[in-house]
């Protein structure tokens, strides 16, 4: 099992961004570093959702930019996607495991907490992902 670390910033971001989204959808990108096998997350950057459809996110691509500028100049790099279900438990559905970022760890907040998976480079699930919080 992989695991991701978030810090506690980057799990308030998280929280904070499902409460304020109510009813809708949130989305975003998390902002940390990757050294070997060890994912941490800094941020969880909020962006607009561009999807029509209130069950669906699409992050807009212009503050996605703006967000990768920001990393890298902190020599931080976009880790993985996260989003909210507003009035569901965090269980990735069918429609996130179609469209989860390949070898990335990917995000969900529900209403039972943070849960993450990996995506597998093929359309065959990599498995859960282990959330560790750091203390600082
Ligand atoms: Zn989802």
């Amino acid at each position: 099992m992989k695991h991701v670390w978030l810090t506690p910033r980057a799990h308030a971001d998280l929280l904070r961004a499902r409460e304020r989204a109510q009813p809708l959808e949130a989305c975003g990108l998390l902002v940390g570093c990757t050294s070997g096998d060890r994912t941490q997350v800094l941020r969880a950057v909020r962006l607009p959702n561009r999807a029509r459809d209130p069950k669906r996110f699409s992050l807009c691509p212009t503050s996605w930019m703006r967000v990768e500028g920001a990393a890298r100049r902190l020599a931080l790099t976009i880790v993985g996607p996260w989003h909210t279900h507003p009035d569901q438990t965090a269980q990735p559905s069918q429609l996130d495991y179609q469209h989860g970022w390949p070898g990335r760890p990917n995000l969900i907040v529900g209403c039972d907490g943070i849960r993450g998976w990996v995506q597998a480079e093929t359309q065959a699930l990599a498995g859960e992902l282990r959330i560790e919080f750091t203390q600082r």
